[in-house]
């Protein structure tokens, strides 16, 4: 139970319930009602800043690995641990970039389209903004065997925070064991589970059916669960946008843009807007655009076939049950070339209408071919990332081709994964012909390379070399 001291607890999310629970259970669901589950303060006693800009101050203490980390900077914001159970590996040092090249491709000035690019992350994706926060809860509550279901970054960045618990000699290590589903998972993200040494369970199977089975396995023993179901996680993906509006010197742009998987960082950045405004320290709101793989978009699907909405907690679920049996009845499978959102029972559905609605939102599909066009556009710019993150910028294409962004509106995609996440797929764009190549035709409907910076087979001969470059 929540005892009247604490300064964070727990909360349903729906209003109807509101049941509440203190911040030492380890909860992934309302035990009343089933619903998700949110962290709240009690800002009256919590010693939050009177203006964004106070956050810089700590820039002068980074030595202090709470002022280093790009989450932890921002505790004020998420104050639900004591200083000593943080546990942070330098997640959150990340970039907003102005890039021409995209900005060019969508149809927009070279001014006003940004990319907040999370690939810089430890372990290469935006996952660490919320490992950080679930480890430090971990550790609170005493834990010691952590798990997830994962299509890839969520088991990479888990086994790295599992892997710091071990070479940091902290008292209490966890454990790391990880549910891939079989054959799902990018090279790279496989390579980092294993290399960090995680217990890696390849499940015959989808990321649906492995986020199922992680939840039984956790029941049946006890273990700590670190999917965005863990309410925890998502406080932590909050900073993600507090340092996109420290970049823009905290001035809130127009429009938020983010690919749609289990919907968790899109239901943070909701949660992290709607408390600034409360807290009255950003004075308007951004728009946010949460974009889909056409091969797993439930959220497009009840959003805008169906008009589901959060309707200020009285959900009109129906749709979403009738998808949902649609799904079954059909033997849908998930199936995208972005495989980070190959998912179609996203766990933070309800959440992600909630920020729909809090911030005037849209939900859009892009297909395989339109996001990898646009991530060899991201990729020209010297970022570039791994296919689920441009989603973001098919989407904002989308949105300009449409009408519903215009010209002079300021645009911030994030960009959630590193490029060497998923290099098959981009060696598959880039090359001619192939194997590869040809898995993105058969497999997904990728036909056309249009943006393609093919390799140049010459003779290994001075005049063919010289003949080559022109
Ligand atoms: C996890 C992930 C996503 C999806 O984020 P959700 O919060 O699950 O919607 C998108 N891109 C990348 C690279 C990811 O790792
Ligand atoms: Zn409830």
């Amino acid at each position: 139970m929540r005892t009247k001291e604490e300064l964070a607890f727990q909360r349903c999310i729906r209003p109807a319930c509101a049941a509440t629970f203190s911040v030492s259970e380890t909860l992934t669901a309302c035990p009343k009602c089933g619903d998700l589950l949110d962290i709240n303060y009690d800002w009256n006693r919590q010693q939050v800043p009177s203006s964004l800009k106070d956050f810089e101050k700590k820039y002068a203490t980074r030595r202090n690995p709470l002022h280093y980390s790009g989450v932890w900077r921002f505790k004020e914001l998420l104050n639900f641990a004591p200083d000593e159970a943080v546990l942070s590996i330098g997640e959150g040092q990340t970039l907003l970039r102005r890039e021409a090249d995209v900005a060019q491709y969508v149809g927009l000035d070279a001014k006003d389209v940004f990319l907040q690019y999370e690939g810089l992350n430890p372990s290469g994706s935006f996952k660490d903004n919320g490992m950080t926060a679930a480890f430090t809860h971990a550790r609170m509550v005493g834990a010691r065997m952590a798990a997830c279901a994962s299509t890839g970054n969520t088991s990479a960045s888990l086994a790295a925070f599992a892997a710091a618990t071990r070479a940091l000699g902290l008292d209490n290590p966890l454990e790391a064991i990880v549910f891939v589903g079989s054959g799902r998972i990018a090279m790279g993200k496989l390579a980092q589970s294993l290399d960090y040494g995680a217990r890696t369970l390849q499940i015959l199977g989808r990321f649906d059916d492995a986020m199922r089975r992680v939840q039984e396995v956790a029941k049946a023993r006890g273990i700590y669960i670190m999917n965005s179901v863990n309410p925890f996680r998502l406080e932590g993906q909050k900073a993600i946008m507090y340092r996109l509006l420290e970049a823009l010197n905290w001035e809130v742009p127009d429009w938020i843009i983010c690919p749609g998987g289990n919907l968790g960082n899109s239901s943070a950045f909701g949660k992290a807007f709607s408390e600034l405004h409360c807290l009255g320290l950003v004075s308007r709101l951004p728009r946010l655009a949460v974009i889909n793989a056409a091969g797993a978009d439930t959220l497009n699907r009840v959003y805008n076939d169906y008009s589901v909405r959060w309707n200020e907690g009285a959900i009109n679920s129906k749709g979403i049950e009738t998808h949902y049996a649609k799904l079954d009845a059909e033997g849908t499978q998930a199936h995208t070339v972005a495989t980070a959102i190959e998912i179609n029972r996203p766990v933070n559905l309800h959440k992600c209408l909630r920020a729909l609605e809090c911030l005037n939102g849209m939900v859009l599909s892009a297909s395989d071919q339109e996001i990898l066009d646009a991530k060899a556009i991201v990729g020209r710019g010297g970022i570039g990332c791994e296919p689920a993150s441009a989603a973001s910028i098919a989407g904002l294409k989308k949105l300009v081709e449409r009408k519903i962004i215009g010209k002079g509106e300021r645009v911030a995609c994030v960009i959630t994964g590193h490029q060497l996440k998923a290099p098959e797929v981009t060696v598959g764009y880039h090359s001619p012909s192939g194997d590869l190549k040809k898995k993105l035709a058969d497999e997904h409907d990728v036909q056309r390379t249009p943006n393609a910076n093919a390799p140049i087979q010459v003779e290994n001969d001075l005049d063919a070399i010289l003949k080559a470059l022109g």
